[in-house]
């Protein structure tokens, strides 16, 4: 193949099926009693080194030092690890009391219990054994403290953190690390240096961590000696260190920016001869990651280099297509690359990011054994492809290692690969045994601040029960079990997915379907999407509003409608909502075209939303049936039957705001139609056509039609709606203002008197303690104030952050922000589109002038030229009470707390009146606790963004000035539409009680 040909891109089906793949590897497991015995022999032997190893290591020395058991050595690991991060004493302190645990530990006993069976089955080799289920490492500390005293136990904790970091890191310098791995020179052993640190979120982190690579690469390459590839050492590096939005739907930037920066790493790596490894990330990334990998290698200057390579995760089902593509590339640029063959560290977060986004399948496998069933699959791929490929293979499970080194035979071009801190004892047997062999240690480098995503992917990978490294610290796991193969424990191709774990769309059981979503990191996905947007696009129609007449007749006929659509049956009412959901799913395109042109929204804002009311739908469907089927029998005296039943009330008035104008519009007719109402809906003036294709799509599914009328109008119209005296109720979504004049309104007329379910807006908040960790406070401050462009109900818009890392915390923030994109919402790389129309522009430009007058400028963006953009903006306030109202935009305001204020922080936020959103960013599960005890806000996030509640996960909705309640999507929602009814039967009444006569007999 020709160099100039276009790099082929890799595809490969994102999901493909378990068992169709499981088929395939079955098929191919060799079964020759010789080598399997070979395997055994060697998989045994190591496994007996292992179990003889010195397990316990240097905590040994710190549990003579301190006097502690074993057990409180691992407490104080637990503890240790989480103060890492925490910069001020006083919180420190906080932090070790809140462990140390005055009093009541049983509510934490859940998480606690996971933190230590995890910390005390790691890598140091402690057998969970050692302390018992119905201990907790507060407990524990407790009683240490009472035994030794508080001070004690820091000195010791703080020499416990240095013991995680030295188990775990070379050095915190590449200058150090270097230094011990020449320390520990040994024959076969070579080092792949790696530097730690979260992924950048800002361009300066970028910047940083680019330096530091190049740093390293110029010290390792300096002290790396003459011996050649592949024996020299080499450095690994993460694309997302290297790029702020490293991201599928940035690809053009990405491409644009990230590999002209690998591509001058890579210049200095090859200048010293150096090894040079793009780690794997996640799936989403992955096609992204290899587009970047080929513009790389392909660059000329790299010829005639064989150190570059790349990670490849076996339990990504695509991980024999990518050694397939990668070989083609090698071989397309006459190079000789290394592949360095992992299991993959992200296995949760892959099943939690497909269940979030409603995906079709998982990316990865979800049994153990199919994933090192795929490994030995890889591992057989990758050996035939030498000399082009260099395979290595990394990995800490005995058998995996013994399985590779048959299917290696007698050859030793290629090497094993291990992490600093892990398969010690597995790795000296094997070199001592095959004394050809090589061994590659992958090497953190880096300060105790970075270590915590490190230790945290370790700390899981070691504390699950289907690992090897925990199983083979359990003397009670049988060297038989160690020994099972992965074909065996699959069996048969039917057998191959995990039955504990459901399929994204099975997520909320058998009776509700969850809704579909797209992965924009499967590019045939999202281009398939975005396809289907462009044919259902259509020039938006004027929907002229209707006049007052009209929308009296609307009230009129819906009372007519009423009687039949109430004497509906449930399950037909909830059977029609199921029908809207699928077809609301079958049109996901047109209502995705119609939300972007109306609403201005971007597109991963539109998905959510489509996926929304289908949630609805589905979700009142099963609620529906639930409630208001044959009613409850209750219990009363004999010779009577008691029944409980709901009914509708008649005519609901829906009043829905633009900014969610397909969810919310569905959700609140849905939820009135199904407890047996007729609607007359009001949608926001600026969006009447996706209004309108909801109403037409509802009477497709089988609503009929004089149980729903759509009135087009503005506030007007829907106040005279609200007046007329012939409804039975009103549900509105909006702002606080216009849900007193409702309120108000109804009041003031006679008759009945009509219940009203307002959800309205607050000053949303999130609390950011020392504890917390910056970039996930970046991340989900930044989604919670300027998604949408901040015109969510839930976004935030008060932040109060601990003054110790408030610096720090705002730079993050803004440099995160700077990243955003605005623009054309159309585009699937935009982040930000135009706030709904000009007078909220003018709004938000007048805040945003008075703010840049009265406040403390951390951040503004540009907004493109035209149109009606906002550009997001920080603010640092003297005072929260320099807020005194909602501002619906992406105007983040910042509020700095001593951690002696911490009270009047809640009392601040329990005195606005509002009650809607919070967000908590804290490891103190005392302060957690605390928090969600003093102020009754309806959704309350810990550790993570405040927006997007889930129907049915997060019912939605605040109190006080936020709202009425019940929470949409919830349990309580239905039933405050409808009447409740109990019929008496007097059963004795026609002749006496039979049975009870029976009874007595
Ligand atoms: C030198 C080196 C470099 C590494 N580089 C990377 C990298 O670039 N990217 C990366 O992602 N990881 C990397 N890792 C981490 C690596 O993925 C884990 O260490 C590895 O998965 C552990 O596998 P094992 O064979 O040692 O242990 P085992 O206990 O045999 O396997 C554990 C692994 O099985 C998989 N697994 C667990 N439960 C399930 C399940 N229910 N269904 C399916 N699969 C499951 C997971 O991958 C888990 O990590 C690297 C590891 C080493 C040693």
């Amino acid at each position: 193949m020709s160099p100039d040909l276009p790099i082929p891109a890799f595809t490969a089906p994102y999901a493909a099926d378990d068992e169709a793949i499981a088929t395939g590897l079955l098929r191919r497991v060799p079964r020759e009693a010789a080598s399997a015995a070979r395997i055994d022999a060697t998989a045994t032997a190591l496994i007996g080194s292992i179990r003889a190893g010195d397990r316990l290591g240097s905590v040994e020395a710190m549990l003579r030092e301190y006097a502690l058991s074993t057990k409180e050595g691992l407490a104080l690991m637990v503890l240790a690890e989480a103060l890492l991060r925490i910069p001020d004493s006083a919180t420190a302190d906080a932090f070790i009391e809140d462990k140390l645990g005055q009093g009541d530990f049983a509510h934490h006993r859940t998480q606690s219990d996971t933190l230590l069976v995890n910390a005390s089955t790691w890598a140091l080799g402690l057998s969970a054994r050692v302390v018992r289920a119905d201990e907790t490492p507060q407990g524990t500390l407790a009683g240490l403290a009472k035994r030794i005293g508080a001070p004690a136990v820091r000195a010791a904790t703080r020499q416990a953190m240095r013991l995680i970091g030295n188990h775990f890191v070379l050095g915190e310098t590449i200058e150090a690390a270097l230094g011990r791995a020449h320390a520990q020179q040994s024959d076969g052993v070579r080092y792949s240096y790696d530097m730690l640190g979260e992924g950048a979120r800002t361009r300066d982190d970028a910047d940083r961590y680019a330096c530091s690579y190049a740093h390293a690469i110029a010290a390792i390459g300096r002290a790396a000696g003459n011996a050649p590839l592949p024996a020299r050492p080499g450095i690994s590096v993460k694309l997302s260190a290297l790029h702020p939005r490293f991201e599928a739907v940035s690809r053009d930037r990405v491409l644009r920016e990230l590999p002209p920066r690998l591509i001058e790493l890579a210049r200095e790596a090859k200048r010293y001869d150096l090894a040079f490894t793009i780690d794997a990330e996640e799936a989403d990334r992955l096609e992204l990651s290899l587009e970047v990998f080929a513009a790389c290698l392909a660059d000329p200057s790299l010829q005639g280099w064989d150190g570059y390579g790349l990670a490849v995760q076996a339990y990504q089902k695509r991980a024999a297509a990518v050694i397939d593509h990668v070989a083609e590339l090698a071989q397309r640029f006459d190079r000789r690359l290394m592949l360095r063959l992992v299991k993959g560290a992200y296995w949760d977060t892959e099943i939690k990011r497909a269940q979030e986004r409603g995906l079709d399948d998982y990316p990865v496998f979800t049994r153990k054994a199919m994933t090192d069933l795929h490994y030995v699959h890889c591992a057989r791929k990758l050996l035939a492809l030498r000399p082009r490929i260099f395979p290595q293979f990394a990995s800490h499970n005995a058998l995996t290692v013994a399985t590779v080194l048959e299917l290696a035979g007698e050859t030793s071009d290629y090497e094993f690969q291990r992490l600093h801190g892990m398969g010690d004892a597995l790795y000296a047997r094997l070199l001592a045994d095959h004394p050809t062999l090589a061994c590659r240690i992958y090497a953190p480098v880096g300060g105790h601040r970075d270590l915590l995503a490190y230790l945290v992917r370790r700390l899981l990978e070691n504390g699950a029960n289907s690992s090897f490294v925990a199983q083979a610290g359990d003397d009670r796991v049988g060297l038989a079990e160690l020994l099972r193969r992965p074909e065996a424990i699959i069996g048969t191709p039917v057998q191959a997915r995990s039955d504990q774990i459901p399929r994204p769309s099975e997520l909320y059981g058998a009776q509700r379907l969850n809704s579909r979503g797209v992965e924009f990191g499967d590019r045939a996905a999202l281009q398939a999407l975005l396809d289907d947007i462009e044919a259902a696009r259509r020039p938006l129609p004027e929907l002229p509003p209707a006049t007052p007449e009209q929308a009296m007749a609307a009230i009129a006929a819906a009372r007519d409608g009423f009687d039949s659509w109430t004497r509906t049956p449930a399950e037909a009412r909830a059977a029609a909502l199921e029908r809207a959901a699928d077809l609301l799913e079958r049109r996901r395109a047109s209502f995705i075209a119609l939300l972007q042109d109306e609403g201005h929204k971007t597109l991963d804002d539109c998905v959510a939303e489509v996926r929304e009311a289908i949630d609805y739908c589905r979700y009142y469907a099963v609620e529906g049936r639930r409630l208001f089927g044959d009613g409850v029998a209750l219990p009363g005296p004999t010779g009577e039957s008691n029944t409980l039943r709901l009914r509708g009330r008649g005519v609901v008035v829906a009043i829905s705001p633009w900014n969610f104008p397909l969810a919310i519009f569905l959700g609140q007719i849905t939820a009135a139609l199904m407890a047996g109402n007729a609607v007359v809906a009001k949608p926001a003036e600026q969006t009447p056509v996706t209004a309108e294709a909801a109403v037409k799509l509802l009477y497709e599914a089988g609503v009929q039609r004089d149980a729903l009328r759509l009135v087009q109008g503005d506030g007007a119209s829907g106040a005279a709606l609200v007046a007329h005296p012939g409804i039975a109720g009103v549900v509105f979504t909006g702002s606080t203002e216009v849900a007193r004049a409702i309120n108000r309104a109804l009041a003031a007329k006679d008759g009945a008197i009509v219940p009203l379910i307002a959800e309205t807006g607050g000053i949303n908040t999130m609390i950011v303690d020392a504890t917390a960790l910056p970039e996930q406070v970046a991340d989900d401050v930044v989604a919670s104030a300027f998604r949408s462009a901040g015109q969510r109900c839930s976004a935030l818009r008060l932040l109060f952050v601990q003054d110790d890392v408030a610096d720090r915390m705002i730079a993050l923030i803004a440099g995160s922000a700077r990243e955003l994109r605005l623009g054309d919402p159309r585009d699937p790389a935009t982040q930000i589109g135009p706030v709904i129309d000009a007078e909220a522009k003018a709004r938000l430009d007048a805040h945003i002038a008075r703010m840049r007058r009265e406040a403390r400028l951390h951040f503004a963006g540009e907004a493109p030229g035209g149109g009606n953009y906002v550009a997001p903006h920080i603010f640092e306030l003297r005072s929260a009470a320099d807020l005194t109202e909602e501002v619906f935009g992406a105007i983040l305001h910042v509020v700095r707390y001593r951690a002696s204020e911490f009270g009047d922080v809640l009392d601040h936020i329990a005195a606005s009146g509002y009650a809607l959103t919070l967000g908590v960013q804290s490891r103190i599960d005392d302060t957690v606790a605390h928090v969600v005890a003093r102020l009754p806000v309806g959704n309350v996030y810990i550790n993570r963004n405040i927006i997007g509640a889930v129907v049915g996960v997060q019912p939605f909705g605040g109190s006080g000035l936020s709202g009425t309640g019940p929470k949409a999507g919830g349990p309580h929602y239905l039933p405050r539409f409808a009447l409740e009814q109990t019929v008496s039967i007097n059963t004795a009444a026609a002749g006496g009680n039979a049975a009870l006569l029976a009874g007595g007999a």
